[in-house]
């Protein structure tokens, strides 16, 4: 018996996006929801009340960053991730292959891990030699604090992982982008799928070897970049997958996704996963994006943007984005959005926060960073809401024409 578990609510008429609630040892996530990142253990600029004052159901936090620092053996003393950093909800902590083969390499323009036919500058951010080594058994990379080599495999990821303590860990995979060619994505969904199965057998031994600590669910993550048949087999495979006794408690959807095919893509995959498994989508934000993966069945979501721009006084409200440091604020006694629930909104204006911004004063990341994140919380919020509804389609169209009416 584990303590985890995801029921489903309300589904769309053509079948494929749905609500649902997923069961955790600290506590439930009503899905659609969209995930606070606290890369380093803290959402940076905010406390951990305002978090969940904005409504944030579950923080995830990066396996790569808290191994080198402070270490996962640190967090594990502390109790886990959540003890650590205060936050009694729910936790999320993605694999750390993404870091390791993106910081570790120095990416410029594009994140290929396979070279060839591409220059280095392509690839190579000027100045940098080439950090991380993928083959068959792991990646070996340089840590980008102190220049130390190190080795990740998909037995230190769990190790990492289980010591952090989340309720939800990633199997660690490989990235690729739209860059690699098709016979590298082939060679790499395959990479992927015997890692796959390494994280569910070091996963097994590790739950058993660590039964004093709550139940912590394992997601398997789907590759395969624009590929229909790479994604669909990468699924499938994942979804009858079973090691010792255990399959995926889930799903994350990794890897090179075209903007304008998201929709397409996600789709393809929850075609082939079952149906009583949540799925995680890594690294979307933008309201065009979280409409079409939610209809495509998508359930949760994480993203660094809505904070990392707010910390540049770019803010979201429903009438498109815009930055609070031009002078056009200046005197705009008037909150960030009118009607905004949230703290920012109602207790400050535009013209406090561009001052804020202007004197580089350190409460211009906080304010912003809880507005932004409080908007991003609850669109997905909204979404849900308006599937149990039955109005999805009527308010992706008034939403979406508002919010990039200014683009037009
Ligand atoms: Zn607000």
């Amino acid at each position: 018996m584990t303590d985890f578990g995801f029921a489903l609510g309300t589904t769309l008429p053509d079948g494929r996006g749905r609500t649902g609630v997923i069961r955790t040892p600290h506590g439930e996530i009503r899905t659609p929801a969209f995930v606070a990142v606290g890369t380093k253990a803290t959402v940076k600029a905010v406390l951990p009340e305002s978090v969940a004052d904005l409504g944030a159901q579950a923080v995830l936090a990066n396996a790569y960053h808290l191994y080198l620092q402070p270490g996962s053996d640190i967090v594990d003393a502390a109790g886990g991730l959540g003890a650590f950093m205060n936050w009694p909800g729910p936790t999320f902590t993605d694999s750390g292959g993404f870091q390791v083969m993106s910081l570790g390499a120095g990416f410029k323009k594009v994140l290929a891990m396979n070279t060839v036919g591409l220059a280095d500058d392509d690839v190579i951010a000027e100045g940098r030699t080439r950090m991380a080594h993928v083959d068959d058994d792991g990646v070996t990379f340089t840590n980008h604090l102190n220049g130390d080599r190190l080795r990740f495999t998909p037995e230190v990821s769990m190790r990492i992982q289980h010591e952090l303590g989340a309720d939800v860990m990633f199997a660690f995979d490989e990235l690729t982008t739209l860059m690699n060619t098709r016979g590298y994505q082939e060679q790499s969904v395959q990479r992927t799928h015997a890692w796959a199965v390494r994280c569910l057998a070091a996963h097994a031994e590790l739950t058993r070897s660590r039964s004093d600590k709550p139940y912590q669910a394992l997601f398997g993550v789907v590759q395969g970049a624009q590929y229909e048949d790479l994604r669909r087999r990468a699924a499938r495979d994942l979804a009858g997958l079973e090691v010792d006794g255990r399959s995926f408690d889930g799903f994350g959807i990794g890897g090179a996704l075209e903007k304008e095919n998201l929709g397409t893509i996600v789709g393809w995959v929850t075609d082939e996963l079952p149906g009583d498994r949540p799925r995680h989508l890594l690294g979307i934000s933008e309201p065009d994006d979280f409409f079409a993966a939610i209809a495509a069945g998508a359930d949760t979501f994480d993203c660094v943007m809505p904070s990392r721009v707010a910390r540049n006084a770019a803010l979201y409200t429903r009438n498109g984005r815009f930055n609070v440091n031009t002078a056009a604020h200046r005197r705009a006694f008037e909150p960030i959005e009118n009607g905004c629930d949230c703290y920012t909104c109602t207790h400050y204006t535009r013209a406090y926060l561009h001052h804020l911004f202007k004197a580089k004063e350190m409460l211009a990341s906080t304010l912003s960073t809880i507005h932004n994140e409080r908007f991003t919380v609850r669109l997905v919020d909204d979404i849900r809401a308006s599937i149990e509804a039955g109005d999805f389609e009527a308010f992706r169209t008034e939403f979406l024409g508002r919010f990039y009416a200014s683009r037009r």
